[in-house]
């Protein structure tokens, strides 16, 4: 069974697309082999970790792939593993905490507040403010479930009740 004409042609415009961006992220590939230390790229990316995009002064391309300032700086602080860059499962955000948990607002400052979880939040660019927050899921083991197969169920739950359903007791 051949696949029909449309799926044929979308399949060309996806190839393409995917293509571009492999190519696109290949060029700075090639500069970072003459900086491996990284370099500010004129593109408009967004960071990894955050998801903030920027470009030039604002973005920070390296081994790691791409960053915002504030999530580079973390980094070269120390603030936060490089793992994570490579392992999405590693971590919780505070936008993650929200959809799954419910956790969020004064409640997450209470837990945060009783050592039930620890933040490490990236400074932003003034002091004392916070750019991004995550939770290390090696650090909290045990206590918030795994991160993967809460997504399953997230997913098995909603297609389960196909309207959400909530009931009080
Ligand atoms: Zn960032």
């Amino acid at each position: 069974m051949g696949i029909g004409e449309e799926e044929g042609k979308l399949l060309k415009v996806l190839a393409g697309i995917y293509a571009d961006m492999i190519l696109e992220d290949y060029d700075d590939q090639l500069i970072l082999e003459t900086h491996p230390e990284g370099y500010h790229p004129e593109k408009r990316k967004p960071g990894q970790l955050c998801g903030i995009k920027g470009s030039g002064k604002a973005l920070w391309f390296d081994e790691h792939g791409y960053k915002c300032m504030s999530c580079e700086r973390a980094l070269n602080e120390n603030l936060y593993p490089k793992e994570i860059f490579y392992d999405k499962t590693q971590f919780y955000t505070d936008a993650y905490l929200s959809h799954y948990f419910n956790l969020k607002g004064k409640t997450l400052e209470n837990w945060i507040a009783a050592g039930l979880l620890r933040s490490i939040s990236i400074p932003g660019e003034k002091p004392d403010q916070i750019h991004f927050r995550i939770y290390l899921l090696i650090e909290h083991q045990g206590f918030l479930r795994l991160k993967a197969l809460f997504e399953i169920m997230q997913v098995q739950t909603h297609e389960e009740n196909g309207q959400e359903s909530h009931s009080t007791s």
